[in-house]
C-alpha cells in the first residue's frame, strides 16, 4: 500500500533524543503497542469495494431522467467493522474535554452534561425538520420561548434574538442592529472603538459592517482606560465593543462609567458576553448599561463546541435596540405560536439574519443545563469557575509570572517573563504540556501581554484534577528556569505527530486526496 504524503507527515514518531522514547525495535505492524498507526480511509478502502452486498436487479430502469452520475464517485468502500475501527483509532489520537483537563482560556471548554444529550435526542426535538408546518412544532417553539425567557431574566435585558449561530455571528447581529438604529435616526456614524485586548472577532465584525475601527488603550491594571475612552468619544462613534469580564480575565470595574460615557456621546455599548460564565447570576448586563450582547451557548451554557453543526450565539438587546432585532422570532398568536419570518408594515427589524430560526439541538442542551442547575446552581457555576481560576493563579503565581494583580475572574493570565533568558518560549512550554497529557492553554492571546498563557479551568474540575495539573505546570516552570531545555526543545515527544507546520496547513491546505506517485 502506498501512503499518501501530502498534507500530513505519515511516518510514525521518530525515535527522539529522550531516552524513554527510544523504541527497542521497530514493530512489524507499524503499531507501537496500543498506539496504532492509522492510514487515511482512502488508503484503507478502495473505490471498487463496498461494505454491502446488493444483488443485481433485473429489468432495472433509471428514473432520474438523465441526471444520473456518469463518473465514479471516488469514495472508498469499506466494511462496517473496518470503518468503525478506522474512526475509533483516529479518535484515540484526539484530545477532548472527556479525556482530561482542557485549559483553553477565552474558549470555555465546558463539560457537556450527558443529560443535555439525552434531552436533545428526544424524538420531538432530535427528528425535527426546519420546514415542518408550525402546527407540528408548537412544543419546539415553546422551548425557544422558554429559553429566551431564561436568557432575558439572567441578563436583565428586555429582548433576545435567538437566530445567530455563534458568538461572532452574534456580534454581526448586534452591530447590524446598531447600524439600523442609527440609520433610523438619520445619524451616519462611521467609527467603532475596541480595546487593545479585544478578541479578533470584535474589530473584524466592525470592519465587516463597514466601520472604521479605532483602538482604545488599556491601563496598567489590565482594564480599559476610561479617560482615553472619553477622549476618543465624539459624534462619529457608532459603538464601543467591550468584553466584560475582559480577555485578561478581569472584570471591568468602571463598566457603569464606561456605559454612561458611551451613551452621553450618543453611541451604543456592545458588550462581548463570551465570558458571561464568570458573572452569571452575580451581575446583569441590563444593570450595567449594555445595549447589545451575545452569549455563546457553547461557552456559558455547556453545549458542545461545534455541536454537530452550527453553534448558537443569542444576542440580548436593550430597549433602545430591541425594535431593530432580526427576523425570524417566535410570536404568540390566537392560533398558537408561529415564527414571525417576514417584515410587516412598521417593522424596524434589521431584516432576516438566517434562513432558519436556529440550532434546535443547542437550544435543548442549553435549556437542559439551565433547568438542571436552577438559578442558584447557575450562580454557583460562576462562583466555582472563578474560584478554580484563582486557585490556579495563586498556586502558580510564585513560579510563573501573572500578568495582572489578582484576584481574577474565570481565567488566569500569565505571560512569558518567567521564561526570560531560559531559551524556552511560550510555544515550547505549550508543547511540553502535551507530553504531560494536557491540551495546552490558550497561547499568545490576548495580545496585550508578551507570550500570553491564558488558563481557564472551568467550574467542573475537581481539586484532584487541578492539583495534578498544577504539579505539571510547576514542574515544567521549574525545569525551564533551571535551563534544562531538552524537555522543551523537541516537545511533544510522546505525541503521534510533533510540531506540524500550522501556517502552511492554514495557508495552503490540501483538501483533496491524490494518490502518491509510486
Ligand atoms: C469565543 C469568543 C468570541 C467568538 O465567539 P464564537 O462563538 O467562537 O464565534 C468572541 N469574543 C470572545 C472574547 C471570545 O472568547
Amino acid at each position: 500500500m502506498s501512503m499518501n504524503t501530502q498534507g500530513r507527515p505519515t511516518a510514525l514518531v521518530e525515535a527522539s533524543d529522550m531516552q524513554e522514547m527510544k523504541p527497542v525495535f521497530e514493530s512489524f505492524s507499524g503499531h507501537q503497542g496500543l498506539r496504532l498507526d492509522e492510514p487515511l480511509i482512502f488508503e484503507l478502502g478502495s473505490t471498487d469495494t463496498t461494505g454491502v452486498d446488493v444483488a443485481e436487479v433485473d429489468d432495472f430502469e433509471m428514473a432520474l431522467g438523465g441526471l444520473e452520475r456518469s463518473t465514479e464517485i471516488g469514495c472508498p468502500g469499506l466494511a462496517e467493522p473496518d470503518t468503525v475501527r478506522h474512526f475509533t483509532r483516529l479518535s484515540r489520537r484526539n484530545y477532548g474535554i472527556d479525556m482530561g483537563v482542557f485549559p483553553l482560556g477565552s474558549c470555555t471548554m465546558k463539560h457537556n452534561p450527558r443529560l443535555n444529550e439525552k434531552m436533545a435526542r428526544l424524538p420531538g426535538f432530535g427528528d425535527i425538520h426546519p420546514l415542518q408546518p408550525e402546527s407540528t412544532v408548537q412544543g419546539a417553539l415553546g422551548l425557544i420561548e422558554e429559553l429566551s425567557h431564561w436568557i432575558m431574566t439572567i441578563t436583565g435585558m428586555p429582548a433576545v434574538a435567538m437566530s445567530p449561530k455563534a458568538g461572532a455571528h452574534g456580534e454581526l447581529c448586534g452591530v447590524m442592529a446598531i447600524r439600523a438604529a442609527l440609520e433610523a435616526r438619520g445619524d451616519a456614524r462611521e467609527v467603532i472603538l475596541c480595546p487593545e485586548s479585544a478578541h479578533g472577532t470584535n474589530p473584524a465584525t466592525a470592519a465587516f459592517c463597514g466601520y472604521k475601527v479605532k483602538s482604545i488603550p488599556g491601563r496598567e491594571n489590565g482594564r480599559v482606560d476610561l479617560e482615553a475612552l472619553r477622549e476618543s468619544l465624539d459624534d462619529t462613534v457608532a459603538a464601543v465593543m467591550i468584553t466584560n469580564p475582559n480577555t485578561c480575565g478581569l472584570f471591568e470595574t468602571e463598566v457603569k462609567e464606561i456605559a454612561d460615557a458611551i451613551h452621553a456621546a450618543g453611541a451604543f455599548f456592545y458588550c462581548d458576553g463570551a465570558n458571561f460564565n464568570a458573572i452569571m447570576g452575580k451581575a446583569r448586563p441590563g444593570d450595567l448599561g449594555v445595549d447589545a450582547m451575545h452569549l455563546n451557548l457553547h461557552k456559558t451554557f455547556s453545549t458542545p463546541h461545534g455541536g454537530g453543526g452550527p453553534g448558537s450565539g443569542p444576542v440580548v438587546f436593550s430597549d433602545a435596540l430591541k425594535d431593530f432585532a432580526p427576523l425570524p422570532y417566535v410570536k404568540q398568536t390566537a392560533d398558537g405560536k408561529r415564527l414571525h419570518e417576514w417584515p410587516e408594515d412598521g417593522d424596524k427589524s434589521l431584516g432576516r439574519l438566517t434562513a432558519f430560526h436556529g440550532q434546535m439541538g443547542m437550544y435543548v442542551r442549553a435549556l437542559s443545563y439551565m433547568m438542571s442547575h436552577g438559578s442558584d446552581g447557575l450562580k454557583q457555576a460562576s462562583e466555582d469557575a472563578v474560584l478554580n481560576a484563582n486557585y490556579v493563579l495563586a498556586s502558580l503565581g510564585d513560579v510563573m509570572s501573572a500578568s495582572f494583580e489578582g484576584p481574577c475572574m474565570h481565567e488566569a493570565l500569565f505571560d512569558d517573563r518567567f521564561l526570560k533568558d531560559t531559551g524556552v518560549t511560550t510555544l515550547d512550554f505549550a508543547k511540553a504540556m502535551i507530553d504531560e497529557g494536557y491540551h495546552p492553554m490558550t497561547m499568545y492571546f490576548p495580545l496585550v501581554v508578551h507570550g500570553a498563557m491564558l488558563i481557564e479551568p472551568t467550574e467542573t474540575e475537581s481539586k484532584y484534577n487541578m492539583d495534578q495539573f498544577i504539579r505539571s505546570m510547576r514542574g515544567l516552570a521549574e525545569t525551564a528556569k533551571r535551563k534544562e531545555t531538552e524537555r522543551f526543545e523537541g516537545a511533544p515527544y510522546f505525541a503521534p505527530w510533533k510540531r506540524l507546520d500550522e501556517t502552511q496547513a492554514a495557508r495552503r491546505p490540501v483538501l483533496r486526496f491524490t494518490e502518491a506517485a509510486e
